[in-house]
């Protein structure tokens, strides 16, 4: 018996784990028709949402954005709000930005822009100059904490973000290799552990889909130009587990399916274990935190000690 391995006669853009190559419209195709699928699949969405879209102006982001916003036209009781965070990063984060505004001015898709800068006094770069730190463990902190809090002002119902297979798979394996479990039980499709009033609800999109698919989709629908890359990657815990996974996917196909489907079935009953643990409100800003002070405010303080002692 033959095995087809083309869908058809056109020129294929790219090879499924199978082995099934796709040509440029089935491509498409299977990639909608996956991401709605697992809207479906794991509940993201309800009939009515006045959802948020963390875009950060790169592909896995632009690539939601334009997926949701598809969805919303073809549903009015879908709304959608971009939300980008500047972080302060010269050379990258102004290029994704202006990246960011063009998509949203020609869409119509109404876009909101918080900065390091204007909500901490400083931007990452210049932080990263005082506090002697991993640059993604600070910049994680507060990306957070304003996606959240900026999310909750503007009333949105849910936080989409661009996170896909690969993000997650490093995140189990960087989880795994700390020791960290409660870390874990926070992943998955729908994000964290409990429903809170402070806390907007994350949701992952482009959850089963490979970050090569995604990248794939953003230059065929030429969502983006060029790919920018953040020059602090390199520095990451993350990037050396990517590589790492790469390496096994190109060596043995459908790895990372394999990591995610097993981590799937154990979600629940990590989610399990770990449900208690109360949502505490930092002392000092009110925000949510597991701490009596949230790490974006013990970071904040530390900066401004540092900054009053060089004065
Ligand atoms: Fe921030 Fe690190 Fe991402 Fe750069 S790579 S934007 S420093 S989290
Ligand atoms: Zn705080």
């Amino acid at each position: 018996m033959d095995i087809k391995l083309n869908c058809c006669d056109e020129k294929p853009v790219l090879a499924l784990p199978s082995g099934e190559k796709l040509c440029r419209s089935h491509f498409i195709e299977y990639f909608e028709s996956k991401v709605f699928k697992t809207i479906r699949q794991f509940e993201l969405l309800d009939k009515e949402e006045n959802i948020g879209i963390a875009l950060s102006g790169g592909k896995d982001s632009l690539t939601v954005l334009n997926l949701l916003n598809k969805l919303s036209k073809e549903n009015p009781k879908i709304k959608i709000t971009a939300i980008a965070i500047d972080e302060g990063i010269a050379g990258y984060r102004d290029k994704t930005v202006e990246t960011a505004k063009k998509f949203c001015d020609e869409n119509k898709i109404q876009l909101r822009i918080f900065s390091y800068k204007e909500e901490f006094g400083l931007t990452l770069d210049e932080m990263l100059k005082i506090l002697h730190v991993k640059p993604c463990t600070i910049c994680g902190i507060f990306r957070r904490y304003l996606l959240n809090k900026k999310s909750r002002e503007l009333k949105l119902t849910k936080l989409a973000t661009g996170h896909n297979l690969d993000d997650e798979c490093q995140s189990i394996l960087m989880n795994q290799m700390r020791n960290d479990l409660r870390a874990s039980a926070r992943l998955g499709p729908k994000v964290g552990l409990m429903q809170n009033d402070k806390f907007v609800q994350r949701i992952k999109p482009l959850y089963l889909c490979t970050e090569k698919e995604a990248t794939t989709y953003a230059f065929l629908n030429r969502l983006l130009d060029t790919f920018t890359e953040c020059p602090n990657t390199s520095q990451s815990f993350r990037a050396q587990v990517r590589d790492m996974l790469n390496e096994m996917e190109n060596k043995f196909p459908g790895t990372k399916y394999s990591i995610m489907n097993s981590f799937l079935q154990i979600l629940p009953y990590l989610k399990e274990k770990f449900k208690d643990g109360a949502i505490k409100i930092c002392a000092k800003c009110n925000e949510p935190s597991s701490n009596d002070v949230c790490n974006a405010c013990i970071y904040a303080e530390k900066l401004k000690n540092k900054i009053i002692l060089q004065k």
